[in-house]
């Protein structure tokens, strides 16, 4: 299938990241009106609240608030037929086009918001080259995978509350960092602030008991870029017996456009050859990973940004799918809007790792930037982005932009409290 062509003409080049073969969906605030439901098309977006109140496209009422909670619980039936219906409203030879042209914004006039009400975030570590990676830098080379890695997707149960769109700003945080030695910690701004380029997942149907891989795959509504900021120092002093816990709860950055799993249907790929046989209820069940290309790119305030990594998504080891079916296992009833970060996704060179961490390898190995600066960790003003795209003949699945500006840590919160 090459690409769709639609009325929209911004819609049909090959390298727009919105095409009609693509219709992500979003929430966004234009002229003052209050945040609503939208799906981007070419360089506009479809108000779809509109639409629904014009009799253009029916959804129960679920397109006309503030999130897309509401039509992802609706499930698969539902989510085929609006975009069969919005497919054919916004097709070259639509019929309808002047009934829906009135209804069409302009992206650059647009605030977008979070997409979703974030119900739950659970942030994985399903990379094997970020997990070996970060193994062999804090355990050695000969224990860089812990025992159980092969086996279950690992992962951590994150905050909702950090989740926010891209373009907020991200504020270093402080916290408690290690000291010369064990006894003596101290409370200061991160000096190690990192990201992690991943995916999110998005689940869209609720459950609540076990369900296999091939229903968890159904129950995903879409996917989004993640950047689950990291603050290292802070990581490596409190992050053992229990996982990372204030290293990860300042912010986490999603992209504002959902790219359905319909749109990327086109893009499925296999998993990677298991080392060792996954237990049955974790098997493979046909092609659940994507195809899609990743960068970050790092700009220092005032200054061109520069490509510092890139990646792709099928090298993760377990797929969204395996993800969901492990985190049911136990009876967790999962919500409409849960979201699952992938892990970081590494690559297997240098150029393809995606956290400061295995770039700069814990700080020993500056990286050059084009501008001729060097960078261990992030420094203030900085401005990371994360970029996604799948790439079909003729035509681009876009995610476009994941993006957050650092600022100066604060003066210490607790200086006025404690005298
Ligand atoms: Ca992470």
């Amino acid at each position: 299938m090459g690409l769709m062509k639609s009325w929209v003409r911004s819609a049909n080049a090959a390298a727009a990241p919105f095409p009609l073969n693509n219709l992500p969906y979003g929430v966004f605030s234009a002229a003052g009106a209050p945040p609503r439901c939208g799906v981007a098309i070419g360089d506009r977006i479809l108000d779809l609240a509109a639409c629904e109140r014009a009799g253009l496209v029916r959804a129960g009422g679920a397109l006309t608030g503030d999130s897309w909670n509401a039509f992802m619980a609706q499930g698969m039936a539902e989510w085929t037929a609006l975009r069969a219906r919005l497919t054919a409203l916004l097709a070259e030879d639509s019929a309808e086009r002047g009934a829906v042209e009135p209804f069409l914004v302009a992206q650059s006039g647009a605030v977008m918001h979070l997409p979703i009400r974030v119900a739950e975030y659970t942030d994985f570590y399903s990379g094997r080259h970020h997990a070996t990676n970060v193994g062999t830098m804090f355990r050695g080379a000969e224990n860089a995978l812990p025992p159980n890695w092969l086996h279950i997707p690992i992962a951590y149960n994150g905050r909702a509350s950090s989740v926010v769109v891209s373009g907020t700003d991200i504020r270093r945080p402080w916290g408690q960092i290690k000291g010369r030695d064990d006894a003596q910690p101290r409370f200061a701004p991160s000096a190690r602030f990192d990201i992690e380029l991943e995916m999110g997942a998005i689940v869209g149907m609720p459950s609540t008991g076990p369900i296999t891989v091939a229903e968890a795959d159904a129950h995903l509504f879409g996917y989004v870029l993640l950047n689950d900021w990291s603050a290292r120092d802070i990581q490596g002093w409190e992050y053992q017996p229990l996982g990372p816990f204030q290293a990860k709860a300042t912010a986490t950055s999603i992209s504002p456009w959902i790219v359905t799993a319909a749109a990327l249907a086109p893009f499925r790929c296999d998993p990677p050859a298991r080392e060792v046989a996954l237990l049955d209820h974790l098997k493979d069940d046909g092609p659940m990973l994507f195809d899609i290309d990743l960068s970050v790119t790092l700009a220092p305030k005032g200054q061109p940004a520069s490509t510092i990594t890139r990646t792709n998504y099928n090298e993760m080891y377990y797929s969204a799918a395996q993800q969901l079916a492990h985190h049911t296992t136990s009876g967790c009833p999962m919500r409409t809007g849960d979201l699952l970060g992938s892990g970081t996704i590494s690559g297997p060179e240098r150029g393809n790792r995606g956290s400061l961490l295995e770039l700069c390898w814990g700080g020993k190995e500056p990286l050059t930037l084009d501008t001729g600066e060097t960078r261990r960790f992030i420094e203030d003003g900085d401005t990371l982005t994360l970029t996604g795209a799948a790439r079909g003949s003729g035509y681009t699945i876009g995610f476009g932009e994941c993006t957050g500006t650092v600022l100066p840590a604060h003066p210490d919160p607790y200086a006025r409290k404690t005298r």
